[in-house]
């Protein structure tokens, strides 16, 4: 694999909430993971002049509907995947597989709810998908399941459990040991929130029921698409702990309520970011920058915090070693800058304004899968150069697709 180096960084995102804007002018990448910040400026095999431009985390998608692949039935779509790493997500995770065409929610059986997670994960394998990391399998809880389904989903490396469909209330002990047998496994619990969705069968939730199923994350809490109540989601903030996800697919009054009460009362660790597509929303490639941009230009979420919460939060919370920029994590980034004729100098500035980023590269793993100018964004008004010197490596302007 070539070693790399990136040089004449001009803003540094870590993803870290805690500290998300450091000083750092180039990296060194080898073996796809950062080796070092600022390290010495020979022996690499391809040297990207960033011109200036931010580093930014890859992006992570906390909560995407795959059903097989690059192929999409909500939207009757293909190549959805590759286009959403041209928007900057570099890491997704599957909420639910639901939109297998013809499946009947009300014969949903233990059997057929794994199987349907065990094939959508196998779509993807364990490996990436243009570019992205796609975490699949994410079963649709059912009454009836047993500890073998679950054994069955951790062995096809799923990483959540969903309620969508489940009847919470008239089955509390259950839901409860289903929270219990995921985390023995590793495994997330997330729960849909609010109103009923375009299923028409989805369960509501709001305040009462998070309070005693005590999930990870409560799903789009601001609306997917319909929100609980503004008194609930007050007392989520206020009165419970588990991590509260926004989505692009919400309201936005509700969002605006959501994030300000977290951000008032020093609660924006729990925030994580996904666009809940494709499904009713549509499929939006740069959904993840839309939900970054509405943080920050709409409910004063400083800029490097808010691209912390769409990267280093949002893969915290589903056990991801992702998000953060660090030597020894992996090199899952973007090279962007403002894209020209945008609100002041710098990324951050552009991102302050709502403005959205131009992406030159995304790498994965340390891979260059973009090189010079994504396919959804404007180009950036800095323009990196990149020489190579090694084998196998994109020409610039030439972005990788399909595998
Ligand atoms: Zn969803």
């Amino acid at each position: 694999m070539p070693r790399i180096l990136i040089t004449n960084i001009g803003e540094f995102f870590t993803g870290d909430l805690a500290e998300p804007i450091q000083a750092v002018q180039s990296i060194a990448i080898a073996d796809g993971r950062i080796e070092a910040f600022d390290p010495p400026q020979d022996g690499y095999n391809v040297v990207i002049d960033a011109g200036g431009s931010a580093v930014v985390p890859g992006l992570i998608d906390g909560h995407v509907h795959p059903v097989l692949g690059e192929w999409t039935p909500a939207q009757d779509a293909i190549g959805w995947v590759g286009n959403y790493l041209h928007g900057g997500t570099t890491t997704m995770l599957s909420a639910g597989e639901l939109h297998a065409p013809g499946l009947d929610y009300g014969a949903l059986t233990p059997d057929l709810v794994t199987s349907l997670a065990v094939v959508t994960a196998s779509t993807f394998g364990s490996q990436r998908w243009s570019g992205v990391k796609v975490h699949a399998g994410t079963v649709l809880l059912v009454p009836g399941m047993t500890e073998a389904h679950f054994d069955r989903l951790a062995a096809v490396g799923a990483r959540l459990v969903k309620f969508l469909f489940y009847p919470l209330e008239s089955h509390r002990d259950e839901a409860s040991r289903y929270v219990a047998w995921a985390r023995a496994r590793g495994l997330r619990s997330k729960v849909h929130t609010g109103g009923v969705s375009r299923s028409g069968l989805s369960q509501i939730c709001g305040y009462d029921t998070l309070s005693w199923l005590q999930p990870d994350i409560a799903a789009h809490v601001s609306g997917g698409p319909i929100p609980m109540s503004d008194h609930d989601i007050d007392r989520v903030v206020d009165d419970l702990s588990m991590t509260l996800e926004m989505c692009s697919s919400g309201n936005y009054g509700s969002g605006v309520r959501l994030v300000n009460r977290l951000r008032e009362s020093g609660q924006l660790h729990r925030l994580t970011l996904g666009s809940d597509t494709p499904g009713g929303t549509g499929i939006i490639p740069r959904g993840m920058w839309r939900n970054i941009l509405f943080l920050a230009s709409v409910c004063g979420v400083p800029a490097a915090e808010a691209v912390a919460i769409g990267t280093g939060n949002t893969a915290r919370a589903h056990g991801l070693d992702v998000g953060i920029l660090a030597p020894g994590r992996p090199a899952d980034l973007l090279i962007c800058g403002p894209v020209e004729g945008s609100a002041g100098t710098t990324l951050s500035d552009a991102i302050t304004h709502g403005d959205l980023p131009g992406i030159s590269h995304v790498l994965t793993a340390g891979e260059i899968i973009v090189a010079g100018r994504s396919r959804q964004t404007p180009p950036s008004r800095l323009k990196p150069v990149m020489t190579c010197c090694g084998q196998g490596m994109p020409a610039a302007g030439t972005p990788t697709t399909q595998p």
